[in-house]
């Protein structure tokens, strides 16, 4: 089974959070995940002990992953957007996460605008470009309940 962490997780907030809590929480955690800071931070590891900590990736990729966390999360309409995505997910009660793909080898259809890889039940797993747009990197299978995670790679401008 493959973890997936949300944009709350990245930030280590609840899915409740207020603004500025996540604002906080946000300006903690880009110092902590920062590329340049991370020998230094590894020195002192007894300092920062989480279990929970998504350490199996590569250092750029956790801090661009709490900047693109912070990106949606503090839009008002992108957390909302966000939140729906998630709630959908959880709403598949049964769905387990048995593998991962990478964006590149999804089929993108330009009309409907999804992006899909063949489910071995014979369905599709599918992934909106809207969805992708607010950070989303889980795709369930529209026919039963498996869902995959979708690797890519995060590009934003500004922090
Ligand atoms: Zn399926």
């Amino acid at each position: 089974m493959v973890e997936h962490f949300t944009h709350y997780q990245y930030l280590r907030v609840a899915p409740t959070a207020e603004y500025y809590a996540i604002k906080r929480a946000y300006q903690q955690r880009i110092l902590e995940t920062h590329p340049d800071k991370h020998s230094q931070r590894t020195a002192h590891t007894s300092a920062l002990p989480d279990a929970n900590e998504p350490f199996a990736e590569p250092h750029a990729d956790l801090f661009n992953k709490v900047r693109l966390a912070w990106h949606i999360l503090q839009s008002t309409d992108r957390r909302k957007a966000y939140d729906a995505y998630l709630k959908d997910l959880e709403a598949r009660t049964h769905g387990i996460i048995h593998d991962e793909v990478g964006l590149d080898e999804m089929d993108y259809d330009s009309d409907a605008e999804e992006y899909l890889y063949p489910c071995r039940c014979g369905g599709d797993y599918m992934l909106s470009r809207q969805d992708l747009a607010l950070g989303a990197d889980v795709a369930q299978c529209t026919t039963c309940s498996l869902r995959v995670v979708v690797e890519y790679q995060v590009e934003l401008d500004d922090p």
